[in-house]
């Protein structure tokens, strides 16, 4: 051999033996990518906010400035949760970190639900990339802040004008990067509008390729019911013509009950048609939402607190206002199942309306009254059945979220208990099955790219647990107590969760549509 060949040999052979270098090696773990139901792999390298290699890998070929062994745990694609509430946090410096969120193993949030959020979106970003945050966040718009914001509020028929404005402040916040519109047509102000509105403003949300995701206008039989509620989704994704997402999907309330079926057979008939529907879910019986929104008749909040209260100070009236209140309790299931969870006046946590009537020798109607006009409340409200709550969870196009807001244990606790109680203990899904519902189903729905699945490439969002001790520790006599069993918690690359504890770095990204 000339010695020119003979170095060239030489040098390629060095370079084959040169091993590759990553920042982090996961090891001996059971790894599900997020879109098969079975594992399919042990180990996972991450160069930068990126994975870049995943399978049966050859680790002597590897060299990791950290390795971590994943012996006996579950390594999955973080959790992607689509409803959070979680901005109302997110903005505030002290909570960022996201941490009721975080310990569940969910990587991402998305926020602005149920028709609120933080306008303008450009300002949310700013707030979030300044004081750092601890989960990604996948933001909407909501189309009760848009209502509010241009001046239409609770009116039920908005001037031409007031919709022109309307419109272009949504194309505003598309255009700065909203994922789609969300509405709460169950709350105030969304409930005051029409499906047309909803239709035209949801066009809009089409021609930016974003998504509808809804609280529907009625879960239960307050005003169109349970039925209508879900023909209306159906019709917005049809004229529209639009992905459109039904949120915390449920039959709340003894009216409704086992409905499930006939609602599920309505949805897939629906999607055989070619309209993009989808739901998430949050594995709990109780609901959580104000007292006034679930008690107080919808004409009697029309206007707001002060109409409500002149209307409650003329007799007639009052009757008529106490005589919808009596009907919406015994619609959730009676005084005993609604519980107290956040209140202006701490005496009242965790009692339920029953307890409290009684203690002031009042009617349940009149104690919601004195209640209502007293200040904020939320309450926990038992009101589902284990058949509807199965039969939604095993469908194909239903994914986890937790609904997250303050005083209900959902915030700390839905995906460990997902795993725990429906996956452990009645076996209603597979652990494949529901890590691909936590993650790259969600990613798909709502076009978050890049996120959701081991992929090479994809972002470093990845989540180690441990399969016995994974479980929520929030109840409802005690909401606030964070998730265990999440052994590590990688966000775009870096460390959130190190060994179960928190590693104060603040990993998460503001996403952007596109
Ligand atoms: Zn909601």
């Amino acid at each position: 051999m000339k010695p020119v060949v003979s170095l060239l040999v030489l040098f390629v052979f060095l370079q084959s033996c040169k091993k590759k270098s990553v920042d982090i090696l996961i090891i001996n773990g059971k790894v599900y990518d997020g879109i098969n139901v079975k594992a399919t792999g042990n180990a996972i390298a991450i160069i930068g906010d990126q994975i870049a290699e995943f399978g049966n890998i050859d680790t002597t070929k590897i060299e990791a400035k950290r390795i971590i062994d994943a012996s006996g745990m579950i390594v999955s694609p973080g959790f992607i949760d689509p409803h959070t509430h979680a901005d109302r946090e997110l903005v505030k410096k002290e909570e960022s970190h996201n941490k009721p969120f975080l310990y569940q193993g969910i990587t991402t949030v998305i926020t602005g639900n149920d028709g609120e959020s933080v306008y303008p979106i450009s300002k949310f970003k700013t707030i979030c990339e300044t004081n750092g945050i601890g989960t990604n966040v996948v933001p909407l718009t909501g189309h009760g802040t848009l209502r509010d914001v241009s001046g239409i509020g609770t009116l039920e028929n908005p001037s031409e004008e007031q919709i022109t404005k309307m419109k272009a402040l949504l194309i505003q916040e598309l255009e700065n990067g909203a994922f789609g519109m969300s509405t709460g047509l169950f709350y105030s102000p969304g409930s005051f509008s029409s499906t047309e509105e909803v239709i035209e403003l949801s066009k809009i949300v089409k021609s930016f390729n974003g998504i509808y995701d809804s609280h529907i206008r009625d879960e239960s039989s307050y005003t169109v019911g349970l039925e209508k509620a879900i023909d209306e989704v159906i019709e917005i994704g049809k004229r529209a013509q639009l992905p459109v997402h039904i949120s915390h999907i449920k039959c709340l309330g003894s009216d409704v009950w086992m409905l499930s079926d006939s609602l599920i057979s309505k949805i897939k008939k629906a999607q055989s048609e070619g309209i993009n529907i989808t739901a998430n879910q949050y594995p709990y019986r109780a609901s959580a939402t104000g007292l006034k929104s679930a008690l107080i008749p919808k004409w009697a909040q029309s206007g707001g607190m002060d109409s409500l209260k002149h209307r409650l100070n003329q007799p007639v009236l009052r009757k008529k206002v106490l005589d919808g209140i009596t009907k919406n309790i015994k619609r959730r299931g009676g005084g005993v199942s609604l519980v107290m969870i956040k209140a202006y006046d701490d005496s009242l946590l965790f009692k339920n309306l029953s307890d409290i009537a009684t203690s002031y020798n009042l009617s349940e109607s009149e104690m919601t009254v004195k209640l209502v006009l007293g200040g904020f409340i939320r309450i926990a409200s038992f009101n589902m059945t284990p058949h509807d709550i199965h039969n939604f969870m095993k469908q194909k196009w239903v994914v986890t979220g937790s609904d997250g807001n303050t005083g209900h244990p959902r915030k700390y606790g839905s995906f460990p208990k997902k795993f725990r109680e429906f996956v452990k203990e009645k076996q209603i899904l597979s652990l494949g099955q529901f890590i691909v519902h936590s993650t790259s189903k969600t990613a798909e729905i709502f076009n978050i790219l890049n996120r959701g699945s081991i992929k090479v490439k994809n972002k470093a969002d990845i989540i180690i647990f441990d399969p016995e001790r994974f479980t929520d520790k929030a109840t409802f006599d005690n909401p606030f107590v964070l998730s265990e069993g999440l052994k590590y918690s990688i966000i775009n690359g870096k460390l959130s969760l190190e060994k179960g504890k928190f590693t104060n770095q603040l990993n998460g990204k503001f996403l952007t549509r596109n």
